[in-house]
């Protein structure tokens, strides 16, 4: 029987738990919304659709890895502090462990996951040294350095979206801070462009757009479509995207930046704006060597990643070489 582990994506209001092959690749998925934020429910939830995966596959399921937002420590899947859920030192992996005996349990960080999953089963094959980042909501990322998936001392590395690049007059950030990266590049930072553009633009046919439906995919389209306020917006929040991946050039310097989330559906009219912005901000390593592309695993890297961490028994980006 083929080897397989369960995947679980653990967000503030959702939980998806995924059979995933050694491969990387999907063959089932359960889903719930979570209402309940008391970690006795939540467990609840995420044993429910953890139980529907085992039960609903032929693979022989050899553990359970698990990816959710916050500061989390690997080693015992402890969170040690989750702002999505109101949490502090949840031992949600002891939790799971004593509701599925039988398999091994791991618990990280959804953005380490799926830095994991994209480096070892999507765009980030073959490197050594890789970043990605997620533009959604926020922003979440991720680093491989040399193969080895960075964790930090206290596991905060990676966590891009929380540096200032604007902290004169930038929007201000869920963390409290001024200009954060997160603040003003990821998919809610373009929905803040375009309002802060909008009393120039006072025919824009983007503010005819209902609130909930303006998103990046609808200022996308108008750009594309030629509007100005449109145009203005993208102009304004690729600088600040590319400001942002240029420190992170600067710091990590990886061979690839892979782009994910909903504002990287923009696909090449995005990434080919800013390239240009980066290499102009790319001072100590060779401009243009850095490849800046779209992530392939949407919205599944973090379960896949979460999956392929159960199989290895840790964040582990290259198994150790087999010695003959
Ligand atoms: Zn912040």
């Amino acid at each position: 029987m083929d080897r397989a582990t369960i995947g679980v994506d653990l967000g503030g209001s959702h939980v998806m738990a995924a059979v995933v092959d050694e491969e990387g690749k999907i063959h089932s998925k359960h889903e719930q919304d979570i209402d309940d934020h008391a970690p006795a429910a939540v467990v609840n939830a995420l044993a429910t659709v953890v139980k529907l995966a085992i039960d609903g596959t032929k693979h022989d399921i050899v553990g359970i890895g698990i990816g959710s937002p916050g500061n989390i420590d690997p080693t015992t899947g402890t969170i040690r502090y989750s702002p999505n859920f109101g949490w502090e030192n949840v031992p949600l992996g002891q939790r799971v462990r004593d509701a599925f005996p039988k398999y091994r349990v791991f618990v990280a960080n959804d953005a380490r996951c799926a830095t994991l999953g994209e480096y070892v089963h999507g765009v980030g094959q073959g490197t050594q040294d890789f970043v990605l980042l997620t533009l959604g909501t926020g922003i979440g990322g991720g680093i491989v350095t040399g193969g080895v998936l960075a964790l930090g001392s206290q596991m905060g590395a990676g966590e891009f979206g929380h540096h200032q690049i604007r902290p004169d007059g930038g929007f201000i950030c869920g963390c409290g801070k001024v200009g954060c990266f997160e603040a003003q590049a990821s998919g809610t930072g373009l929905i803040r462009h375009a309002m802060r553009l909008a009393p120039s633009f006072p025919r824009s046919g983007l503010l005819d757009v209902p609130r909930e439906r303006l998103g990046s995919k609808a200022i996308r389209k108008a750009a594309q479509a030629g509007d100005g306020h449109a145009l203005a917006t993208w102009s304004a929040y690729c600088d600040d995207l590319a400001l942002g991946l240029a420190n992170v050039i600067a710091f990590v310097n990886p061979e690839v930046i892979a782009l994910g989330g909903g504002v990287s559906s923009a696909g090449d009219f995005m990434i080919e704006r800013i390239k240009p912005l980066v290499d102009l901000r790319t001072t100590m390593v060779p401009r243009g060597t850095t490849r800046i592309v779209r992530a392939t695993l949407g919205n599944d890297a973090g379960a896949v990643g979460a999956a392929t961490a159960a199989m290895r028994g840790g964040l582990i980006a290259q198994p150790p070489a087999v010695i003959a």
